[in-house]
């Protein structure tokens, strides 16, 4: 039960960082809406307030890495002219809303999947990822952590 609930959590995490910058307005403004009422008007206000700057920094940061993904330099922009690399904050988005560059890593949607379900941890002083079975992973391009 404790894993199903984390499995759900990570889940939402995840799909919190990419929707809310992917979504349209419209789509946007249902999602905020479909929310339940537990979600405090001031959760739903951040959620607004966030998402602004969040596309802007991400979009920025998916430039500088040439839409490839800081793990593996997974990039699929450069064969099929769309991008499909995610901001993944490193310190969880939903807890802290923190969208400094400095929480944000670049991904492919693998690695993200991975990151968030295999609880990986990024060392900011050795720039190596630590996942739940003691895998450790360097990052392959780093320009900005
Ligand atoms: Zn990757
Ligand atoms: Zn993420």
């Amino acid at each position: 039960m404790e894993q199903f609930k984390s499995e759900i959590s990570n889940k939402g995490e995840r799909e919190l960082e990419n929707s809310i910058v992917d979504m349209t307005d419209e789509q946007f403004s249902s999602y905020i809406n479909s929310l339940d009422d537990s979600a405090s008007i001031e959760v739903k206000e951040g959620i607004k307030k966030v998402r602004k700057y969040n596309k802007k920094i991400i979009d920025e940061l998916k430039d500088k890495y040439d839409n490839k993904c800081q793990i593996c330099g997974e990039g699929s922009k450069n064969t099929y002219g769309v991008s499909v690399v995610e901001g993944h904050h490193i310190e969880e988005f939903s807890l802290t809303q923190n969208n400094s560059p400095q929480n944000i890593m670049i991904l492919c949607p693998s690695h993200h999947r991975i990151i968030h379900k295999a609880k990986g941890m990024f060392n900011s002083k050795t720039k190596e990822i630590t996942y739940s079975n003691g895998f450790i992973e360097k990052l392959l391009f780093n320009k900005h952590l």
